[in-house]
């Protein structure tokens, strides 16, 4: 394994910290997060980085920010949850779609995960008015990007799947216990980190980013 150096591992999301410190510490990185690296919270500054249409250019966004604040190699990540019968939603807005500011961690994946169910409830009740079948199908997405200061690279990564009409599972976070993975066979609420790895939109934009980090190094 060839030592890296040092990472910024810009999120302040414990799930996604939980599941990208160890990828990026098995491809030789020495991984430091926001509060490593003494950067606290501005929620309004870091929030108006999300305002892209795509998880590409708001992992983007995220990498630069950080880099400039810290000067470190930074990588940022943006995902989401995207059902076909939602029109992609929740996609981009996915962390934010139940509009629960005040809320955070579990009770904020309680209340999107209840907006996806009557969601999708609704969904099915008008293909049923068009007599068309109804789809839970769904895909989780992720964008990823490193800003060293010479290179700004992207990747994308994504796994697809079914939403469950009930939560199967305590295990992930965000919308997993919801999330049939087709490649596994379960909910991602049901599987180990190691598992999830496998077959993670974070773990294949991760790979195919490092893949890009190598060729140009
Ligand atoms: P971000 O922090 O703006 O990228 O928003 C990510 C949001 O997408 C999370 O808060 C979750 O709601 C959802 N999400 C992304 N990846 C996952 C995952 O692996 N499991 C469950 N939910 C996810």
């Amino acid at each position: 394994m060839t030592a890296r150096g040092r990472l910024l591992l810009a999120t302040r999301s414990a799930g996604k910290r939980r599941e990208l410190e160890p990828l990026l510490r098995a491809h030789g990185w020495d991984v430091v997060d926001l509060d490593g690296a003494g950067l606290p919270e501005r929620p309004e500054e870091e929030d108006a980085l999300e305002v892209a249409e795509t998880f590409e250019e708001n992992a983007l966004a995220k990498a630069r920010y950080f880099h400039a604040l810290s000067g470190l190699p930074t990588m940022a990540d943006d995902s989401g949850l995207s059902c076909d019968a939602l029109a992609g939603a929740p996609g981009v807005r996915s962390k934010r779609w139940s509009s629960r500011p005040e809320r955070d961690g579990a009770a904020l994946d309680a209340a999107n995960n209840a907006m996806l169910l009557s969601a999708l409830a609704g969904a099915a009740l008008s293909a049923a008015v068009r007599r068309e079948p109804p789809t839970r199908a769904a895909r989780y997405v992720c964008g990823a990007a490193v800003v060293d200061g010479t290179r700004e690279l992207g990747a994308r990564g994504e796994t697809t799947g079914w939403i469950l009409e009930r939560e199967v599972g305590t295990g992930g976070f965000g919308y997993d216990p919801l999330f049939y993975s087709d490649e596994l066979g379960t909910t991602f609420g049901m599987v180990t980190r190691e598992e999830k790895a496998r077959v993670s939109h974070r773990a294949r934009a991760v790979d195919a980013l490092l893949r890009k980090v190598d060729e140009g190094s």
